[in-house]
């Protein structure tokens, strides 16, 4: 078996399920290989019932003594069974799956893997695993956990993962056995066997250096290799030196030092010799639209044209919007290219921009790479970044070598980091907020007291705001979906008179795009959604928002998440309702109340998770990105890219030349957005 074979072959795998590995995004034996488990069961010890610790997830082995299912409110279903081990009695509780209640055998013994939460010296496992001992799903060991859809389960990932690794021929490895020796490297086949499933810590972290280092190594080539490309002088790219004050005038506010800073950077990229390859970070609100306003009123007053990307439809009518609003003192001439155009209209732009009567065009990505020709393309701005651009730029600089090109990032990244990941471009920070922004009020409060958090809720709809719920991020999309509809029935029978909608995941494009626009105009007063509320969403009137289960997001994520309030002079608040006393909960929860910026945080989030602990891992729950590891492994950066430019130097020796360019094809092809 190979790498780049389809899993349409894999044994144990019917139509069926096949068709739903591709909602994972696996297509081939490669892909299902790198599918990597966002954390791990730790099954090798068994823990006594005197020593659980609360919040902390163990193993226990017990016999089940009783076994009770009750009704509640809405026909959901709580089963509660108790179980004895030698040191004493404790709970089991299951949430609506009333269908297990036949499976569970009284004065069995099973054991139990699952989180314990003690309260009053009563310990409880909150839908744990469990499975009869000696049965052969009993497996011990530290076992995978994937993220799964509907009709796939952790089992039969467990499982096709198994017979892969056994049958997978890994001769053709990226580095030969001198380099791997040389760089005190395991290779693919124990990398593979240990991420996962880890023979022990130390084989887990052996695994994932290997496995990282390789994949930082292909995206550092896959940089140098287009940075070399930007660099060359292309007198095309540069544009006629103009002044802006006319467009500075025409702002109704004074722009910050970090604004100003960036469009200075701007300009002169744009006046040089060489494309622009520009990203500009700033946190959520610094104000980085204004700052590509800037950029493009320069390049369209001299007669160039620019396209702005964005990550959504929602986002890109948005924007649409606001730039029309921004240029509607200029004449210029702008059009939104979206998805459910009619084909004429479709053809008029298409016409406008190949003979150049059209200035500024807005769409997504996908609409602006397909067919469209420009008749004198100058910049593309990117927002919303969250994956690196190498591919979308790659596009972009195909279609037109003399591109500038700007990319606005909110995604906040250890200033020591930023030299290795954006290792081919250039960056402007925005570093202040604007002058009399409200700082966002916000706190935390406990399970038991999340009516706090409601009743403030209330007080912002009273007042004619709108808010945002966010249920918890579940490891089982089934669950999570099932936790979201929970909480919509609970705000819908807490806030009646209001209009409530709830959001999520599977929903079709379409559909979030109508939910998010019947928000956005105040056609919904709470809206409830898992976390795929749309990066960048910019709805003012929205002043709260109330996460469940904050304890579970990671540090960025929250941030992000805080960030859809705050966009007004309207005083905002975001409420974390923490559900866990462990100390790590505690602690990020903390650094969320205590700051504010987006910068700190990040550095706070670096400091929080080691790279050694095996749980904490890769919890961002949107699988891994190239950056969230390297937000880990900073050092590791590093040498990856001196490593990449010293091979690039001698030629591709000790590397295997066919792997490299299939990993950065999968590289370039592999673009998708992470929410
Ligand atoms: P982001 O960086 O998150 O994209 P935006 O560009 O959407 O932020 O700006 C957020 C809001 O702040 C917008 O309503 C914008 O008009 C406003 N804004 C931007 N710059 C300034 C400034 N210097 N002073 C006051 N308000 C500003
Ligand atoms: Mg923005």
């Amino acid at each position: 078996m190979n790498f780049q074979d389809s899993v349409e072959n894999l044994k144990g795998v019917g139509a069926k399920k096949r068709e739903k590995i591709g909602l994972l995004g696996i297509r081939t034996v490669c892909d299902l290989v790198n599918y990597k488990p966002y954390k791990y069961q730790d099954r090798r010890k068994v823990v006594s019932s005197g020593s659980f610790v609360s919040g902390k997830a163990i193993l226990a082995e017990a016999v089940i003594v009783s076994k009770k299912l009750r009704r509640i409110s809405g026909g959901r279903a709580i089963i509660d069974c108790k179980a004895v081990d030698e040191a004493g009695f404790f709970n089991l509780r299951f949430f609506n799956m009333p269908y297990i209640i036949k499976n569970i055998s009284i004065n069995e013994r099973y054991a139990v893997y699952g989180e314990v939460r003690i309260q009053n010296g009563n310990k409880t496992f909150i839908n744990p695993d469990i499975t009869k001992c000696g049965s052969s799903n009993d497996v011990r060991g530290i076992l995978p956990v994937y993220r799964c859809v509907r009709g796939i389960t952790n089992n039969d990932l467990r499982k096709w993962m198994k017979i892969v690794l056994e049958e997978l021929d890994f001769s053709e490895g990226l580095f030969n056995q001198e380099y791997l020796d040389k760089n005190n490297l395991c290779g693919d086949e124990f990398a593979y066997k240990n991420l996962h499933f880890p023979s022990s810590e130390r084989a887990y972290q052996a695994a994932r250096y290997n496995l990282i280092y390789s994949e930082m190594f292909v995206y550092q080539i896959a940089m140098l290799v287009s940075k070399n490309s930007l660099q060359k002088e292309n007198r095309e790219s540069a544009i006629r030196d103009i002044d802006i004050t006319p467009f500075i005038d025409s702002l109704s506010f004074e722009l910050t030092d970090g604004q100003l800073n960036a469009i200075k950077d701007i300009e002169r990229d744009l006046i040089s010799n060489r494309a622009m390859n520009r990203l500009v970070q700033g946190d959520v609100g610094s104000g980085k639209t204004v700052v590509s306003e800037a950029a493009i009123y320069k390049v369209v007053k001299v007669g160039g044209q620019c396209a702005f990307l964005a990550p959504t439809e929602v986002l890109s009518k948005q924007h649409f919007i606001k730039l029309s609003d921004a240029f509607s003192k200029f004449n210029f001439k702008i059009a939104l290219l979206n998805g459910r155009m009619k084909a004429n209209e479709r053809k008029n732009i298409l016409a406008g921009l190949r003979d150049g009567t059209i200035n500024l065009v807005i769409g997504t990505h996908a609409l602006i790479q397909a067919d469209v020709e420009f008749h004198n393309l100058k910049l593309v701005v990117t927002d919303e970044q969250h994956r690196f651009g190498v591919n979308q730029r790659k596009n972009l600089v195909d279609k037109s070598a003399s591109v500038n090109v700007l990319v606005m990032s909110a995604t906040p990244i250890p200033r020591t980091l930023a030299a290795t990941v954006f290792g081919d471009m250039d960056f402007s920070i925005i570093r202040n907020m604007p002058a009399g922004r409200k700082k966002i009020i916000t706190r935390e409060v406990q399970e038991h007291n999340r009516e706090i958090a409601y009743s403030a809720l209330r007080k912002e709809l009273e007042a004619g705001h709108q808010a945002y719920v966010v249920a918890s991020a579940i490891d089982d999309n089934e669950f999570e979906l099932e936790s979201a509809e929970k909480l919509y029935e609970e705000m819908t029978d807490k806030f009646k008179g209001y209009k409530i909608s709830l959001i999520h995941g599977r929903l079709s494009t379409e559909e979030k795009n109508r939910i998010m626009q019947d928000f956005i105009e105040k056609r919904i007063d709470i809206l409830v959604s898992t976390v795929v509320i749309e990066v960048g969403i910019d709805v003012p009137n929205a002043t709260i928002i109330v996460i469940e289960n904050a304890e579970r997001y990671g540090l960025a994520q929250l941030h992000q998440l805080r960030g859809r309030v705050g966009r007004s002079d309207m005083q905002s608040y975001c409420y974390l309702v923490r559900y866990s006393d462990s100390d790590n909960a505690v602690k990020r929860i903390d650094a969320m109340v205590r700051i504010s910026d987006g910068f700190e945080i990040s550095e706070e989030d670096f400091k929080l998770r080691g790279p050694g602990d095996i749980r904490g891992t890769m919890q961002h729950g949107s699988g891994s990105s190239i950056m969230m590891e390297m937000y880990e492994y900073e050092e590791l950066a590093e040498r990856s890219l001196a490593d990449a430019k010293s091979i690039i130097k001698n030629n591709f020796k000790n590397v295997n030349r066919c792997r490299l360019e299939i990993m950065l094809r999968d590289l370039y092809d592999d673009y998708s957005y992470v929410i």
